[in-house]
């Protein structure tokens, strides 16, 4: 089936007299007649729900459903990106290992890796995703155990060249982790380009009506941990804290990555995102491949429109021609750049201030990326945690306007940019 088709039907199938919209499971616990049977879930020797800190089926259904449309084997819904973002590295790295980042990332992932999991003693080299193959090269080191990088980076707007950063994390025998919040799978699939494993912030595009907070991880299946068992014991070796399972052996490679984040990240940290929110996020799931379209479509307008206004410095849309990653994007964002542009105005920050005073159509908030258009300068929000020189190796200028466009009628969301631009001086 293709990509409409299953943002409406993947992860739930009614059965005869069954509800045709997917229930929304709200139970903690799950009843079971002996404890034997109890006791075989405990010993991941069966399958089924026992507790909703760990699992619950209206989640499953709907990680079943982003599997499908990123094309993984397994995934596992989290209660926000960053808890996303963080399963998915500590799940394969501990204390004393290493991971290769590209430095445009989402602020909070920056802040993550750099202050947060290095007190954990997982260290971070950051690269500019447009580094030279010798540069990427001489960021690994023999501890390095990830790879991580966003396939449209928010709020830089770069664009991974997925390919090349996928062959480089093979050559060293590692994983590598895609955030694709801002791609989708609609726009772009990173399995398809070598990642092995995805992440969202389903906060974004896919909730899509800015309802719900909510994370994602997709395993692709495709990454041979028992190819590199020095690397990786916590996949390849008996857990004890469930009798001497080995997740590859039990689960499989298509299996494993999920279940061991599921059993253990879960089980201890219990991040988990609640039924409900599950729920709302399926709903926006199945609109997701028309929204995107609209998005493209309304952002390139924009783009077109900001990029010949006399008041404005720079445009950064990678559907652009002009963008340093028009071919990147042609590669793997064939269908559309999504709805996020970022400029400049004549003026610098002031000017930027001014202009975003005016707007009405458009709202300030700390968020990108659903129905509504929005709009935010991160250098005095989200990356104000930043100096100067960590804002301009992040690709986030001082004077850069992040502007999330939304599916209104494109000629309301340009007559309101063309007021605002009005009363700039
Ligand atoms: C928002 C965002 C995150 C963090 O997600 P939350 O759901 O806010 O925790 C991670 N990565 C990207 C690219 C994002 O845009």
């Amino acid at each position: 089936m293709n990509q409409d088709t299953l943002c409406l039907h993947a992860g739930y199938t009614p059965g005869n007299g069954e509800p045709r919209q997917l229930p929304i499971i709200q139970s903690t616990t799950f009843k079971y007649a002996t404890s034997e049977a109890m006791g075989k879930l405990f010993d991941l020797e069966a399958e089924g729900y026992f507790y909703t800190r760990l699992q619950n089926p209206t989640n499953d259904a709907v990680a079943a459903k982003i599997a499908a449309l990123e094309g993984g084997t397994a995934a596992m819904l989290t209660s926000s990106g960053q808890a996303a973002t963080f399963y998915a590295i500590f799940n394969i790295c501990s204390c004393g290992d290493h991971v290769v980042s590209s430095s445009t990332i989402y602020g909070g992932t920056y802040n993550l890796f750099a202050v947060t999991m290095k007190r954990m003693g997982i260290e971070f080299t950051f690269v500019d995703p447009d580094c030279s193959d010798e540069e990427l090269e001489a960021a690994f080191r023999p501890n390095t155990k990830a790879v991580f990088g966003e396939t449209i980076a928010n709020p830089a707007l770069t664009v991974l060249d997925i390919e090349r950063f996928a062959k480089a994390a093979h050559a060293h025998g590692v994983p590598l982790i895609v955030d694709n919040t801002f791609a989708t799978p609609i726009l772009c699939r990173p399995f398809e380009w070598g990642a092995d494993i995805v992440t969202h912030s389903t906060t974004k595009y896919m909730d899509g009506h800015a309802s719900g907070v909510g994370g994602c991880i997709v395993d692709s299946g495709k990454f041979d941990w028992t190819a590199y068992p020095d690397k990786y014991p916590g996949l390849t070796t008996p857990d004890d804290s469930y009798h001497g399972v080995t997740y590859t052996e039990r689960f499989g490679l298509a299996g494993a990555y999920i279940t061991k984040a599921t059993v253990q990240l879960m089980r201890d940290f219990g991040s988990i995102q609640s039924p409900q929110n599950a729920f709302l996020l399926n709903l926006g799931l199945e609109s997701l491949h028309l929204r995107m379209q609209r998005h493209c479509e309304n952002a390139m307008a924009v783009a077109r429109y900001l990029e010949q206004h006399p008041k404005i410095t720079w445009v950064n849309y990678c559907g652009l021609e002009s963008s340093k990653y028009h071919a990147l994007a042609q590669k793997y964002l064939p269908d559309g750049c999504c709805g996020v542009v970022s400029f400049g105005i004549k003026g610098g920050r002031p000017a930027a201030e001014t202009f975003m005073k005016h707007l009405k159509l458009a709202s300030i908030a700390t968020h990108v990326a659903d129905a509504k258009t929005c709009v935010l300068h991160p250098a005095s929000s989200t990356h104000r945690q930043m100096n100067d020189e960590e804002l301009k190796a992040a690709g986030v200028p001082s004077d850069l306007v992040r502007f999330s466009v939304g599916i209104e009628g494109a000629a309301d969301i340009i007559a309101d940019l063309q007021q605002a631009l009005d009363a700039v001086e």
